[in-house]
Order: structure tokens, then C-alpha cells, then sequence
């Protein structure tokens, strides 16, 4: 099977080149073969990683969101070389640092009342993404957390 990069028709391999374009043809990697067209979605990295890579290193890719630091920690000593754990070991340390920085701004402004009840909804909110970010490891999926994902550091 072949396919178009510009038009993203597919063709048999016989076909050489664009019938609606002329461009050349590429072949499409076993991997996608019969895959239906998905949806491009910016914050899904699935397909940046290799299957192998995400069945074996699952497990460790979870830590960061169910053990906070200490699975950072733990994933970084067991699974470096593992793209799609690093993947998710930025992510969690993105949680983290925005944690972390609610927790100090609570405390720096407790006095105000309402930036601590904030900062606790906000906590409340990043607790959800946490949960459906470990869920997306569960299903070997690289979704960049929403709401994180925009802020400006370890992209
Ligand atoms: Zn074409």
C-alpha cells in the first residue's frame, strides 16, 4: 500500500505516482496499514513512539502521575532510555511544578483567604488530569494533560 503525502489518497503498490496530484507516492509503514484516517490531534504523541516502547514501559510511565516526585524519580532511574516514559516524566513534572506552585502561592497569600480556596480548586482540578493522564498510559496512549499542556516550561 502506498499513499500520497500531499493528498493523503491511498494506492496499491503498483501505482507510482499522484493520480490527483502527480506527486510521488510513499509507502505507508506496516504499523498503519487498515488503521482507519484518525482525527490529527496536537496533544496526542501516540504515534511518536513505538509499540514495543509503550508495552514495555507502561508501568513506569504511570509512576509520575500516581507517586508524584517519587515516581518521577523512579522512572527516570529505571526506564531512561524509554522515549514515551520521558514523554510522560515531563508531563508529570509539569503537574508537579504547577502543584507546587499553588501550594507556595496558598501560602505566601493565605492571609487573603480566597487565593488558598482557589489554589485547593485548582489542586482539586490537576488531581482529575492526574487521574485521566494515568488512564491514557493504561489504554498506551501520549497525551499531553489538558490545561497543562499550554503552560510555557518543559514542553
Ligand atoms: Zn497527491
Amino acid at each position: 500500500m502506498k499513499f500520497c503525502p500531499n493528498c493523503h489518497l491511498s494506492y496499491d503498490d503498483s501505482a507510482n505516482v499522484c493520480g490527483q496530484c502527480g506527486g510521488p507516492l510513499q509507502m505507508i509503514p506496516e504499523q498503519f496499514r487498515q488503521a482507519p484516517p484518525q482525527v490529527l490531534d496536537p496533544t496526542d504523541h501516540t504515534a511518536e513512539f513505538s509499540p514495543q516502547d509503550i508495552s514495555d514501559n507502561k508501568v513506569f510511565a504511570m509512576l509520575p502521575y500516581l507517586l508524584s516526585f517519587i515516581g518521577v524519580i523512579i522512572a527516570l532511574l529505571a526506564a531512561q532510555s524509554s522515549p514515551y516514559t520521558m514523554f510522560h516524566v515531563r508531563q508529570g513534572l509539569k503537574l508537579l511544578v504547577t502543584e507546587v506552585l499553588l501550594g507556595l502561592c496558598a501560602a505566601i497569600l493565605a492571609i487573603t483567604i480566597i487565593v488558598p480556596i482557589a489554589a485547593a480548586v485548582c489542586m482539586m482540578i490537576l488531581a482529575v488530569i492526574e487521574i485521566i493522564c494515568f488512564f491514557n498510559v493504561c489504554s498506551g496512549k501520549a497525551k499531553e494533560p489538558p490545561i497543562v499542556k499550554n503552560l510555557p516550561f518543559l514542553k
